[in-house]
């Protein structure tokens, strides 16, 4: 029975965390718009089964994509020049920019990218995808916002692509992309602005710094549909600022018997379904009502940012430009990691950052428009949860453990140590891998760990989570 399946699904849904309701603040982005899931299910189900590998066979999926591009487009300052490609998501948005900005330099043997050191991590993975070098350049230690100047200066022959975020992940703070624009151009090098989170946003927010194509050298704009723009998961817009900067981003292969395979992602079969999805709700929404909805969560944002400076231990990192919160703790005598504990135990997600050079340990907030007009019940629960975490106290991990974590070195770690490792943090979990409710202690141990460890020993935990 087909609706025996689907109660199955939906059994095994009903386990994760909530799309809706703005109490997953992380991953998830709810417009609480009525009627935006049917009509996205209704349109992705149209097109699902449509192969956009040959826009020729199925042009209903190349009039999609270019008014998809056109909308980004219009949005972010492009001119009659500008063209893009939707992609699957941020990170290949990113990938791909990475990857054009080299093949189009095909004269320097070693290339590099520079990127402000809060740059997500999408360019270190296009990093190790490309064979390209990051020069990850230090950001103003209590703006969190890039250096220009330490930029400009990391630029060398080597440089292929110079990268700025508006805003960046972890702090919600938009980089001085005119000046970073400007030094890029001055040398003749592309320069990408990773919009991917704020892209929908940031055009209706007050007192942002330029950022987009109106920025003289701004060469390329990543956009995700899958986050402000409440599309379904799986779209993303690459924008380039003209068809030249584009062609490098494609690729063709006559090297075998097959069709001529032809692509200008990083897929090559590619369901219609995201993209129909994507365009039926940009259609729907349509520019008014984006921004009445980025008003709504830029607000709630501003509401949620002052009375978490009311909060007794809690601090917000930064300046916050669009609807990212980075919360800190302001006092020692608690743990934000057990913070965020104590508000999944009160049904909500913040999301845990690591320490990283300049930024404390911290929790992240994605805030949406599901948000607004709910900010009394957040900041409630935050403010039971420091009342908890302080009583509570500080984790505490063994010193000699810590001491221990901090000083393996993960190259000399044979897998069954890494078992131990796994199992000693409470990440064993046997088939299947469940975490522990609380994860604060996890979390500590693995803060002690090197960033290296760190890496091996999450990888190592997702081959112990899948079969
Ligand atoms: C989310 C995000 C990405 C990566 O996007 P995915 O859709 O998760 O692949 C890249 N850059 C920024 C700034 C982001 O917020």
């Amino acid at each position: 029975m087909t609706e025996d399946v689907l109660a199955e699904l939906r059994a095994l849904r009903a386990r994760d965390l909530p799309t809706h309701g703005g109490r997953t603040l992380a991953y998830v982005y709810d417009s609480a718009l009525p009627g935006l899931d049917e009509l996205a299910a209704s349109a992705h189900a149209l097109a699902s089964s449509v192969n956009g590998l040959d826009p020729t066979a199925f042009p209903s999926l190349l009039e999609l994509e270019n008014g998809v591009v056109r909308t980004a487009a219009r949005l972010l300052g492009g001119g009659d020049a500008a063209v893009g490609t939707v992609t699957s998501g941020g990170t290949e948005s990113c990938l791909l920019a990475v990857v054009a900005a080299r093949d189009s330099r095909p004269d320097v043997e070693r290339p590099s990218m520079v990127l402000p050191e809060t740059a997500h991590a999408a360019f270190h993975k296009a990093a190790h995808y490309f064979g390209v070098r990051v020069v990850a350049v230090p950001v103003d230690p209590d703006t969190f916002r890039a250096d220009p100047a330490a930029m400009a200066a990391a630029i060398d022959d080597s440089t292929v692509l110079v990268v700025a975020s508006a805003p960046s992940y972890a702090h919600g703070v938009v980089d001085p992309v005119t000046e970073i624009a400007a030094a890029a151009l001055a040398r003749g090098v592309r320069c990408h602005v990773d919009a991917c989170i704020g892209g929908w946003v940031l055009p209706h927010a007050r007192d942002v710094p330029p950022f987009d194509f109106s920025v003289p050298g701004v060469t390329s704009i990543s956009v995700d549909l899958h986050k402000y723009a409440y599309c379904p998961k799986g779209t993303s817009v690459l924008l380039h600022a003209s068809a030249d900067l584009r062609r490098a981003q494609y690729f063709a292969s006559a090297a075998w018997p097959g069709y001529t395979m032809l692509n200008s992602t990083t897929q090559s079969t590619r369901s219609g379904g995201p993209l129909a999805a994507a365009w039926a709700v940009l259609r729907h929404i349509g520019d008014d009502g984006y921004r009445t909805l980025a008003l709504r969560a830029l607000e709630s944002t501003r509401v949620l940012r002052e009375g978490i400076g009311k909060i007794d231990g809690l601090r917000v990192l930064g300046t916050p430009a669009s609807t990212l919160l980075a919360v800190t703790a302001a006092r020692d005598d608690f743990d934000v990691f057990t913070v965020a504990d104590e508000m999944k135990a009160r049904n909500w997600y913040v999301q845990p950052q690591f320490a990283h050079r300049s930024s404390p340990a911290n929790l992240h907030l994605t805030v949406t428009a599901a948000n607004a007009g709910h900010e009394s019940e957040l900041l409630a629960d935050l403010r039971a949860s420091v009342e908890a975490a302080v009583e509570a106290g500080p984790v505490r991990v063994d010193p000699e453990v810590v001491a221990f974590v901090g000083g393996l070195d993960p190259d000399s770690l044979t897998p069954a140590e890494f078992a131990g490792l796994l199992a000693a943090a409470g990440m064993g979990g046997g088939g299947g891998g469940v975490l522990p409710e609380r994860m604060a202690t996890v979390n500590t141990l693995l803060a002690a760990a090197t960033p290296a460890l760190r890496e091996r020993l999450l990888i190592e935990f997702l081959g112990a989570l899948y079969s």
